[in-house]
């Protein structure tokens, strides 16, 4: 394993920014994990674990150490009457998974194809697309926590999974490195299909079944967002907020159609790109970045920017939405600055 100096990040992160890692190792294996954080050259560094850098906004180089998990395979674990139990390496792309469990006609993952990362990102970001997230199918997380190199499998309660949020997000943040992902998959699979386009989506397949669903999502998702081979996105770039009953009320009053999903019984979920449309965002351009025509909710990078300006840009819609309605919009991507804020 070899740590390069001065490493060009702009293949490892999707909004295209042109930045370096003071230092870069790839690490295809957990010992060579355990080297590297071991290693006394660099153990006082600032460290960064870095997937696919799909959901991470770099605004300057990382005057640290980049660690880039590359664990592959994927191995069936055990199985019962109902699951398969499958253990896939972190540095796995997350959708040649998915692709691979459809293929099998394990059910489970297929609402999440296409989206872009690694397989050891998903249970700290508890991915979620068209009414699945990925907590419904992690069984375990295996770990190497930095501090310690101690081995930590965290079970699916363990790992706290909320709306794109995990343990990994708060209280073991920045101490842990997932190595592997114990996913649990349906022999029978269970289609959702209620969510979204996707029955609409579903009528233009002569038959319903993992492959059908696979090809309808994919279908929906090239639509609609940005491709980062082509425009630097992060997907979306906010959550969707959490109000009161009355906050929604109110906004939907001048709004006949704004949707919502309710949470409980007091609180309901909206959709932040409808309200950065409503805020007359939707399609701005402002220098070399801007919000996407099609989708309020994705940012982009025209070429030739940097992160501060995305951040510029995210930090105004956040006022104009919050001034307009009340309402705060929390990021849903990470922002790496300099110096490190890890
Ligand atoms: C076009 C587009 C569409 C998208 N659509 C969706 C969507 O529908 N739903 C959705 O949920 N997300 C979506 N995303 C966001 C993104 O794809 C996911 O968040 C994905 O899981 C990020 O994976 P990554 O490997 O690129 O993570 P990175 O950006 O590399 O890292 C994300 C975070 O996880 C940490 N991390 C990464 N790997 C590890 C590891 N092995 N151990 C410990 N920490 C780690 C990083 O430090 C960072 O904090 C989209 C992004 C794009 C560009």
């Amino acid at each position: 394993m070899e740590v390069h100096s001065h490493y060009p990040l702009k293949q490892f992160n999707t909004f295209g920014f042109d930045v370096h890692a003071g230092l870069f190792a790839a690490v295809g294996t957990t010992d060579e994990l355990l080297a590297v954080l071991s290693d006394k050259r660099y153990c006082t560094l600032p460290l960064l674990i870095l997937g696919g850098g799909s959901n991470s906004v770099f605004c300057d180089d990382f005057d640290g150490l980049v660690v880039h998990p590359q664990m592959t395979g994927i191995e069936k674990q055990a199985e019962d009457a109902e699951f398969v139990y499958l253990r896939v390496g972190a540095g796995v792309v997350w959708d040649d998974f998915v692709s691979y469990a459809v293929q099998r006609n394990w059910g489970g993952a297929e609402n999440l194809s296409l989206i872009p990362g690694r397989v050891g990102a998903t249970p700290v970001q508890n991915i979620g697309a068209y009414g699945v997230e990925a907590k419904s199918i992690i069984h375990q997380a295996e770990c190497i926590l930095i501090d310690t190199g101690e081995r930590r499998v965290f079970s699916n309660a363990e790992c706290a999974f909320g709306y794109r949020d995990s343990v990994f997000k708060r209280a073991w943040k920045n101490k842990t490195v997932v190595t592997h992902v114990v996913f649990r998959l349906r022999k029978e699979p269970v289609l959702q299909t209620h969510y979204g386009h996707v029955a609409d989506e579903l009528k233009n397949y002569p038959e319903l079944s993992l492959q059908t669903m696979r090809q309808a999502i994919m279908a929906i998702r090239r639509r609609k967002l940005p491709d980062p081979a082509e425009t630097g996105n992060a997907g979306s770039f906010f959550k969707n907020p959490v109000v009161p009953n009355e906050t929604a009320m109110r906004i939907a009053a001048a709004d006949p159609h704004l949707a919502t999903y309710p949470v409980d019984g007091s609180s309901v979920k909206l959709p932040a790109g409808r309200l950065i449309e409503l805020a007359g965002w939707k399609g701005r351009r402002v220098g070399n970045v801007g919000v996407h025509p099609q989708q309020a909710l994705v940012l982009v990078h025209y070429g030739g920017a940097t992160g501060h300006d995305i951040i510029a840009l995210a930090t105004a819609i956040q006022q104009s939405v919050y001034d307009k309605f009340g309402v705060h919009l929390e990021r849903e991507v990470n922002v790496i600055l300099n110096p490190p804020n890890n």
